[in-house]
């Protein structure tokens, strides 16, 4: 890896999300959703290293909001294809690994500056694909943009001189070198900014990457694979294998060739990645590395003393921004007993309030959930909450065209019941009360989970104890428990929530190298 002499890039910022209250921006979004609309069931191949390939068995991507509209077919990937991949990668890696740090990092600020004149487009294939809101596709795409920005400049600065001592007679260095095949496997909530995080992580280090998609939105991940190539990336320096991961997952993880897997999704596929990674194959000459964020079952607590009102606000955004589908949702609002009764009758209020329908629509705060299969779970588990607490808000299934829930709000709900302690990953909140803080610090701990957390509070001395004591990797305080930026808050969790990777930080970009230590007598 080649050493750039001086750091060149401009300091990082956040890309601004769209302001659609204003007409030209909804005009360009409007005719973004058009032309997305006009390539709808269109056939994507799948990619090897630079060979368009077909298998005939077909994948088929609809829009959770109107599920008669095909977004996209997809040629579906086969376990030979999969151990093809990581051979083709495993060749393209000497060369791509070569490829100064500098031109690597010049490629994906390329690809960054194409999704930023890409920006609507980019969020009609989210509305399409995903069911996101406007400003929910929009916060995407801006994450993804930053993604890049960002780990650019991380590589700039870790290609660059690193502080090692030097000794008396020597010239002592430590350099950064890529891993070796990365196998990257995103979850369908964030399809963009996750897959092109991970991504960019994998290639500007100067790994090759193997990109598996989530089945739910291939065409989105076929999408970025286009900017890739734009961008100039080498098309041997990355593939596209699109398929199901029970069918090609194992086959990708098992394989001894590959080097390391970035995985973001649920607790059990991640534990399974874990598990099979950990055991050598013959012909396997390294330990693989395993970076793998996982799910979370996100707590606000709600202080004796806290702004109702704004509490309220940031409780209802986190639960029900994008359905409650994001691994940093709350779903579980811990609230004191002073304002307890309060606290439930103004979010009961307000979330009966709220609009849920086709996310197309920019009249309605909340779209569908991603599948038929995520609709039956997250049906079942208010069933199951009806019965361990007091249903204040939404009951079941809105009736249209596609996979739509009322935002549901169930009370009095015990730290024991399953609506407490189980990942639901959708518009479903229980609400608890607690007899003092120190109480409600106890329940939201009482978890396996351990991502986000929120406290609202006036007491200081209540926050510095939630600082030490609240276990969760990103915590907030007297806001949401979503939205996290890049920069601001490097992201990931402990416990069953995953590796605590940190994306959007200055540690993230070091799972994806190792360092060589290189002393020369002068
Ligand atoms: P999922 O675990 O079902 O799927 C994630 C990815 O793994 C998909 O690409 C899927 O195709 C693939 N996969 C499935 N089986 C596999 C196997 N046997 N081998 C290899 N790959 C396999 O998760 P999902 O439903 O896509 O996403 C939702 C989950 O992701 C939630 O639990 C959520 O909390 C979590 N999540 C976590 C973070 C985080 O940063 N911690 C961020 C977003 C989502």
């Amino acid at each position: 890896m080649e050493e750039m002499a001086t750091r060149t890039l401009s300091q990082f910022r956040n890309e601004p999300t769209a302001d659609f209250s204003l007409p030209e921006n909804r005009r360009a979004m409007e005719e973004a959703l058009a032309k997305v609309r006009f390539e709808f069931g269109r056939e994507y191949l799948l990619r090897i290293s630079g060979e368009w390939i077909s298998t005939g068995d077909k994948l088929v991507s609809v829009n959770p909001s109107n599920t008669r509209e095909v977004v996209g077919v997809h040629h579906k990937a086969t376990p030979a294809l999969a151990n093809r991949a990581v051979e083709s990668a495993y060749a393209a890696f000497s060369q791509w690994s070569r490829t100064p740090a500098e031109e690597r990092v010049r490629l994906l600020l390329e690809a960054s500056r194409i999704l930023r004149a890409r920006k609507m487009e980019f969020d009609a294939w989210l509305v399409y694909e995903a069911g996101k809101t406007w400003p929910e596709a929009d916060a995407d795409v801006s994450e993804a943009i930053d993604f890049c920005e960002y780990y650019a400049r991380e590589m700039e600065r870790l290609s660059g001189p690193q502080p090692v001592v030097q000794l008396p007679g020597e010239q002592d260095e430590m350099i950064y070198i890529p891993l070796g095949v990365g196998v990257v496997i995103p979850p369908w909530n964030f399809p963009l900014a996750i897959l092109v995080g991970m991504s960019a992580a994998t290639l500007v280090t100067g790994n090759t990457a193997i990109l598996k998609p989530s089945s739910e939105t291939p065409t989105i991940a076929a999408k970025f694979a286009d900017v890739l190539l734009e961008a100039g990336f080498p098309e041997s320096c990355f593939t596209l294998l699109t398929g199901s991961g029970a069918a090609v997952g194992d086959v990708l993880v098992e394989h001894p060739k590959t080097r390391f897997i970035a995985f973001t999704g649920s607790r059990d596929v991640g534990l399974r990645i874990n598990e099979l990674a950990a055991k050598h194959r013959p012909g396997q000459i390294w330990i693989k590395r395993v970076i793998a964020e996982m799910g979370g079952k996100d707590a606000i607590i709600v202080d004796g003393d806290a702004d109702v009102d704004k509490a309220v606000d940031g409780v209802l955004a986190s639960a029900f921004g994008y359905q409650g589908q994001k691994c940093s949702a709350c779903s579980r609002a811990i609230v004191h007993r002073a304002v307890y009764d309060q606290f439930v009758e103004k979010l009961a209020a307000k979330a009966r309030n709220i609009k849920v329908g086709p996310s197309d629509d920019p009249g309605n705060y909340m779209g569908p959930v991603i599948s038929a299969g995520a609709r039956k779970t997250i049906l079942q588990y208010i069933e199951t909450g009806k019965q361990e607490g007091r249903l204040v808000a939404g009951d079941g299934a809105a009736p249209e065209s596609g996979y739509f829930i009322l935002p549901t709000i169930i009370a009095d709900v015990e730290p024991g019941a399953r609506v407490f302690q189980e990942e639901i990953f959708g518009p479903v909140l229980a609400v608890t009360k607690a007899r003092d803080f120190e109480h409600a610090l106890e329940m939201a701990n009482d978890s396996q989970y351990g991502l986000t957390g929120a406290v609202f509070s006036n007491d200081p001395e209540h926050l510095r104890q939630a600082k030490e004591r609240f276990h969760v990797g990103n915590l907030y305080f007297n806001r949401k428990c979503t939205g996290a930026m890049v920069g601001a808050h490097p992201f990931g969790g402990f416990n069953m929530s995953g590796t605590d990777s940190k994306a959007g930080g200055p540690d993230y970009l070091l799972l994806f190298l190792q360092a060589k230590s290189v002393a020369t007598r002068v």
